[in-house]
């Protein structure tokens, strides 16, 4: 499938629109216009759809949901009002993440890269959570710390800038507002970002975390990156200082000590994007190998080692390695995918299937294994099942596009034609395409023919989507 990619000016018009919803009041004047609650929610819903046709990512099931789950039970113990979140992984090794208005989480591959414990991981995103519960986005006090619309526009074209690597001449053109900019200082200002790192280690504190990480990454991304030329968008706009560190190593030793530091599924993940940002399995192969002769014990190593030879096709050894791990952790979810994995590299089809049932018994809602459950199926030449097994999966990531190009593909394997273009419908809209996203139900209804209750049904999405096509246009004059 091609679409067409939005441009940044489409983006930052689109941004500067009052949101989509029919019974929202109009904003008038847009430059001097508050963003209310449910507009920031709208607007982040369709800068996310923008970002991501502007940016490559990641779409491992597994590490999806490490990340939604890891960040969730940071939310809870927050301070931020509106949870309803909505994730993006960046194919970046460079380390970044952030938290954006309207509930918008952004991740970088290379995040993984550098927190070398989960406790790291998670000072990262509880600072950056901090910085969306404090509204560090918001023009100031005045105007009840809501922001004005041009300025979040700005705020999150400067993200898409950062995001996509900054590297573009178009895209700096536009990143040069002096809006961008002055959000930016403000955002990051050093008494905002005390702020951050204050509530930050609350919040690791009372999920469960030792706050004590917080500083250690500091300290390690400190002398890391020390005497780097240029340093990853995170240290540029989070100057890690000495006095810095100092003040988060003063809180966080006021905590009491016991909290989670790591955890193995955490090092399992890690080891997955290691694999990932690996220039060949066998490279990858070759470092964990070096890791599990050092320590024979070291089960993340070996892990490692065996989905590298699974990606370099040497199987035979990859489930040499799986062998003790699933016999130590019969119901490590991981582990068991790897299995998995492995079995359908080797066109073990029957035994991956009912590896697969059976962890789906334990674990009915979990994502990856719903999403490796369809992959099977198609496998094996069942696409009206794997239809069936989509509509579970939908329930619950309604908004996800990964989900949605499986349900597009698998309803043409079956035959589902109608379906098929209201599927690729969905996708289109969530990745910021609503001109092929009409189109796509065009095709529907000229296909759903008398059948009126379909055909109006499709008919009410088409004027959805379409409304938000004319104000996008409108906008651009
Ligand atoms: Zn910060």
């Amino acid at each position: 499938m091609t679409f067409l990619r939005p441009t940044l000016l489409t983006l930052a018009c689109l941004l500067a629109s009052p949101g989509f919803a029919d019974d929202l009041p109009s904003l008038g004047d847009a430059s001097s216009a508050v963003v209310s609650p449910e507009q920031e929610h709208q607007l982040g819903r369709a800068w996310l759809a923008l970002l991501r046709s502007q940016v490559q990512q990641l779409n491992d099931p597994q590490l999806k949901d490490y990340v939604e789950t890891s960040v969730y039970k940071l939310v809870e113990t927050s301070q931020v009002n509106d949870r309803r979140l909505e994730f993006i992984l960046i194919n970046s090794p460079q380390l970044n993440a952030f938290a954006a208005p309207g509930g918008i989480v952004g991740v970088n591959g290379g995040l993984f890269l550098n927190a070398q414990t989960e406790g790291e991981y998670a000072s990262v995103m509880a600072h950056e959570l901090a910085h969306l519960s404090q509204r560090h986005f918001a023009r100031g006090v005045e105007a009840q710390q809501r922001m004005q619309v041009p300025m979040m526009a700005a705020l999150l074209t400067g993200i898409v800038i950062a995001a996509a690597g900054g590297g573009d001449a178009g895209i700096a053109a536009i990143a040069g507002t002096q809006a961008a900019a002055i959000q930016e200082q403000r955002r990051f200002s050093r008494q905002n970002e005390q702020e951050a790192d204050r509530i930050g280690i609350q919040n690791l504190e009372k999920a469960g975390y030792d706050p004590r990480s917080m500083p250690t990454m500091f300290e390690r991304l400190m002398r890391q990156y020390r005497f780097d030329a240029r340093p990853p968008e995170f240290l540029l706009t989070h100057p890690v200082t000495e006095s810095r560190i100092a003040d988060t190593r003063n809180r966080a030793e006021q905590a009491k000590p016991g909290g989670i530091e790591d955890s193995m599924r955490y090092q399992l993940i890690r080891a997955r994007v290691q694999l990932t940002y690996e220039e060949t399995p066998g490279l990858g192969a070759k470092r964990f190998r070096a890791q599990l002769d050092e320590n024979p014990k070291n089960d993340v190593a070996r892990y490692g080692l065996a989905i590298a030879q699974i990606k370099g096709g040497q199987l035979n050894e990859a489930r040499q390695n799986l062998a003790p791990l699933l016999a130590k952790s019969p119901n490590e979810i991981i582990y068991n995918l790897a299995q998995v994995d492995l079995d359908i590299t080797s066109n073990k089809l029957a035994d991956a299937q009912s590896r697969v049932d059976r962890m789906l018994t334990q674990y009915p809602d979990n994502y990856p294994l719903n999403q490796v459950r369809v992959d099977l199926l198609l496998k094996q030449n069942r696409p009206a099942d794997a239809e069936k097994a989509l509509e579970t999966l939908l329930k619950n990531r309604p908004d996800d596009p990964d989900v949605w190009y499986m349900v597009a593909e698998t309803r043409g394997l079956s035959g589902n034609i109608i379906g098929l273009h209201q599927a690729r419908a969905e996708y289109f809209a969530l990745v910021g395409d609503y001109r092929q996203a009409i189109q796509q139900l065009d095709f529907a209804k000229r296909r759903a023919g008398t059948n009126f209750p379909l055909s109006s049904r499709i008919d009410a999405r088409q004027r959805e989507l379409m409304e938000q096509e004319r104000m996008v246009k409108d906008m651009m004059g």
